[in-house]
């Protein structure tokens, strides 16, 4: 089955030339945290009974986000890999102007398995997506550089982001995981059954900022401990880990004996410590061959996720392949009319930031 490939083809071309500037391998990022909330409140709210979910016929959409430009002053400089976060990145105040949007709009997060066998529920009256954000590894190339340093718990069990830079070292709700999961204690019918999104790791810098592929890193024990618990704190509060590859290859470029053997290594260091996965999404969203495809499957990647700028579920020998909008710096400039239905891409776009 042919899948079509629109501008993704840009965005992976573009990205792998700002992601090569910086670092042996291409692309990355980490993203951040948890739920946890206290949720006394609500759930001591007997009066406001959670909403009645009803079967969606249709599409599902999904969007994915890469790990939050928290200070783009450092992020958004005038040199290649400036370009690069501007491209393929959004801000941590463009991310939750976009939440609040989807929110006012009547979108509700869903969980990626329902999604992908055609049972869907939603609150009465709202519409479901699926979220999903990559490269949650924080990677060396992009912590000077205005993002996150890793996923942490808080004394509450909490997800949050820890900071590192000139102000100092902090934890802060400042990715995709804290500020979802806060979102959603506030909104609850922003989610149906609990359900958050999707996080894409790699591996050859470790998983959640934690550098788990270094055995001889002195802190290793205390790095392999901390992302088990990050690990079961995320799938126990709603959100779904999925393999990005252990070396971020493009399958559309490299022999599926290479995939498999990065495959084998991916997971060999992550399943030991945050369990296996079902989905796998393809770095760059670049297809590969069938051949590739049904290697994955057999490996146990029943879903898998490409880009495309509409949403599409195409089914190929067996595989499931969702279709993921790139929301970025590319997509606000190139896509505001076909993002409408979801957000206002003027209103959220911080075009101070971003010098547009
Ligand atoms: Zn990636």
């Amino acid at each position: 089955l042919a899948v079509r490939r629109v501008p993704v083809v840009c965005v992976a071309l573009l990205f792998s030339v700002a992601c090569t500037a910086a670092h042996p391998t291409p692309l990355a990022e980490a993203s951040g945290s948890t739920t946890s909330t206290p949720s006394t409140s609500v759930a001591s709210t007997t009066t406001v009974p959670p909403a009645a979910l009803v079967p969606w016929i249709g599409p599902v959409e999904h969007l994915f986000f890469h790990t939050l430009v928290v200070r783009p002053e450092l992020a958004f400089q005038r040199d290649a890999l400036g370009r690069g976060f501007r491209d393929y990145f959004v801000t941590v105040g463009e991310f939750r102007a976009i939440l609040d949007q989807l929110y006012a709009n009547g979108w509700t997060l869903v969980d990626i398995h329902h999604a992908i066998v055609g049972d869907v529920q939603v609150p009465e009256g709202r519409k479901p997506f699926v979220l999903s954000e990559d490269d949650v590894n924080y990677y060396d190339y992009s912590r000077p550089r205005g993002q996150a340093w890793r996923l942490v718990l808080d004394t509450s069990g909490d997800v949050k982001v820890e900071v590192r830079d000139d102000l100092g070292t902090r934890i802060t709700d400042d990715d995709l995981v804290p500020i979802v999961d806060e979102f959603v204690t506030a909104h609850p019918d922003f989610s149906a059954d609990g359900a958050k999104g999707v996080l894409g790791l790699t591996g050859y810098e470790g998983l959640f900022g934690e550098r788990v592929n270094r055995p001889s890193d002195p802190d290793f024990e205390g790095s392999a401990e901390r992302v088990s618990a990050l690990g079961a704190r995320l799938r126990a509060t709603g959100w779904t880990l999925a393999t990005h590859s252990y070396g971020h290859i493009d399958l559309s470029k490299v022999s599926t004996a290479r995939v498999q053997r990065d495959t084998d290594q991916w997971k060999a260091e992550a399943e030991p410590l945050i369990g296996s996965t079902d989905v796998y999404i393809y770095p760059f969203g670049a297809n590969p061959g069938l051949a590739t495809t049904n290697a994955l499957k057999a490996a146990g990647y029943s879903i898998q996720c490409n880009i495309d700028s509409t949403p599409r579920l195409v089914q190929r020998d067996g595989a499931s392949i969702m279709s993921r909008r790139h929301i970025d710096g590319i997509a606000f400039a190139q896509q505001a009319r076909h993002l409408a239905p979801l957000f206002d891409v003027d209103a959220v776009e911080d075009h101070d930031a971003r010098g547009t």
